[in-house]
């Protein structure tokens, strides 16, 4: 095979060939039946990932970015006459803040700094103040990689009756999310991040009742979930959809079921984020997070040491067809990120890590 680009970005992923296939696929138009067919298959699909989500929770597929699927779900489903309860610690928990204010929803953030874990003891108090009948969070930060416990944070949400919604965009497919153990009340997720879709298709897999109840909370018209969710139920879209995602999508959820969904993913994860962790360690980089124990299975952030820029990095991996990605904001200097979703193997990451050592070592730790 001729060199192909390695995607250590956190999404869009490499895809495989199988996959990038079914974007070639026949002229659709959504009105007909062959679409309501395969809008169908994606959805029942996309529902049973989890056993936990199965026969209670609805897909909603939007044609957008993961972004789209977060604010339709902040949109349509966080109430406009009380207050959201924003738990932040990166990038995107910052976002779903900014979505509330755009969208003229009241809300109160419990912030923590981007390198710590939410703060429970501090949203325990909060919920104890005033009652919240929603909370928003992230369950993987991407910002950092750290897979938030929204274990602890779901067991809070279920004792007090506080319906949680998560931005799982970067964990759906990959981690463990328990639907009913955490009080979720709606989760949103992207076809190409752990699902190894393409960009294009988003979605928000929410209770069925509160898709056929809560329709007076949207504050959009186009990210509605409620006028999506009742036409997709009624085998039709509301507007016209990005049709080759879905072909992409449909061909991505085969794949994932036929090798043993998101445990097996995890696993797969795991094992790459092994390699390179122990790699660059070993070449001389840090863990952002101090403590592998933080990360989720698909994402590492490392710091750059003194002298070593991002492009230090990037440009000579670049030049070997691995694409890594830099820090966002604040560690836009400081960090750079490796991600390893999508049609990757363990010896492409055994490769990363060699291609490293042999074009950074002697300038950044020398
Ligand atoms: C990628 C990502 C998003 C959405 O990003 P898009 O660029 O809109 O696809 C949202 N939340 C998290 C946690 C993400 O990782």
């Amino acid at each position: 095979m001729t060199s192909r680009s390695r995607l250590l970005n956190p999404g869009p992923v490499t895809l495989t060939e199988r996959v990038r296939s079914a974007l070639l696929r026949e002229d659709l138009c959504h009105r007909e039946p062959e679409f309501t067919e395969l809008q169908d298959d994606v959805r029942s699909r996309l529902e049973g990932v989890y056993e936990s989500s199965y026969g209670q929770y609805s897909a909603v597929l939007l044609s957008g970015s993961g972004t789209a699927a977060v604010e339709a779900m902040v949109g349509s489903l966080a109430p406009r006459d009380a207050s959201t309860l924003v738990i932040s610690n990166g990038v995107y928990g910052e976002r779903i803040a900014f979505m509330l204010e755009r969208h003229g929803k009241p809300f109160e953030v419990v912030k923590s700094p981007w390198t710590s874990g939410i703060d429970l003891a501090a949203i325990e108090s909060r919920l104890e103040e005033r009652r919240f009948t929603h909370a928003a969070v992230i369950h993987h930060e991407t910002t950092t990689g750290r897979l938030n416990d929204l274990e602890a944070l779901g067991a809070l949400c279920s004792r007090r009756g506080v319906k949680l919604l998560i931005d799982a965009v970067s964990s759906f497919g990959a981690e463990a999310i328990d639907f009913e153990a955490w009080n979720v009340h709606a989760c949103a997720a992207t076809a190409n991040k752990c699902l190894h879709g393409v960009p294009g298709l988003a979605f928000v897999l929410a209770r069925r009742e509160a898709l056929t109840t809560e329709t007076s909370a949207a504050s959009t018209l186009y990210l509605d979930l409620f006028t999506h969710y009742k036409a997709q139920s009624e085998g039709s879209t509301a507007f016209t959809p990005a049709v080759p995602a879905f072909y992409a999508l449909q061909e991505a959820l085969r794949e994932f079921s036929e090798a043993g969904g998101w445990q097996a993913r995890r696993n797969q994860y795991r094992e790459r984020s092994r390699i390179v962790r122990n790699g660059f360690r070993e070449i001389g980089f840090r863990l952002l997070l101090g403590d592998e124990a933080h990360y989720s299975s698909m994402l590492t952030s490392f710091c750059l040491p003194d002298g070593l820029s991002f492009n230090d990095v990037y440009a000579p991996l670049k030049a070997r067809g691995f694409v890594i990605y830099p820090g966002q904001h604040v560690l836009k200097q400081s960090i750079f990120r490796i991600a390893v979703m999508g049609d990757l193997s363990s010896c492409d990451m055994e490769e990363l890590v060699s291609a490293t050592a042999s074009t950074v070592t002697p300038k950044g730790f020398a």
